[in-house]
């Protein structure tokens, strides 16, 4: 049976390109591997691994000791030239979203407070926004 799967990684992200094309005697050692010369110390034999992971982010790695920040300085990148762009959505609740659910929270706490009672739609909306804020009972 064949795997459908079994094709060759796509390479080639904005990010991978960046970096391989600033760097010296770059080889491909598999699908989604290279190795070139360290830009950041005096390499002589490739010792700088560069892989691409499947998000499209970009490891490098010295094996003579060079930081990746080192290594990205000498061939003019920054650290976040190894990220693709903001493409996915953030991990949790955007900040306008934790304030929305926070004025409804205060809103409905300040009812109760003042003794008055939530409608069933009311109490419902607060529970889920004392959730959300994972705020405990009592
Ligand atoms: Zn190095």
């Amino acid at each position: 049976m064949k795997n459908k799967n079994g094709a060759l990684a796509p390479t080639g992200s904005a990010c991978l390109e960046k970096v391989l094309g600033r760097l010296d005697k770059v080889k491909q050692t598999a699908a989604d591997k290279w190795k070139a010369c360290c830009p950041a110390h005096d390499d002589k034999d490739p010792s700088l691994s560069v892989r691409e992971l499947p998000d499209g982010r970009v490891l490098i790695h010295c094996w003579a000791g060079c930081s990746t920040q080192d290594v990205m300085a000498a061939i003019g990148l920054e650290m976040r030239d190894l990220f693709p762009g903001d493409k996915k959505p953030r991990q949790g609740p955007s900040r306008a979203a934790i304030l929305h659910e926070q004025f409804i929270y205060r809103i409905g706490l300040d009812t109760l407070r003042r003794g008055e009672k939530l409608n069933e739609t009311d109490r419902q909306r607060f529970e889920l926004a004392r959730e959300r804020l994972g705020v405990r009972h009592g």
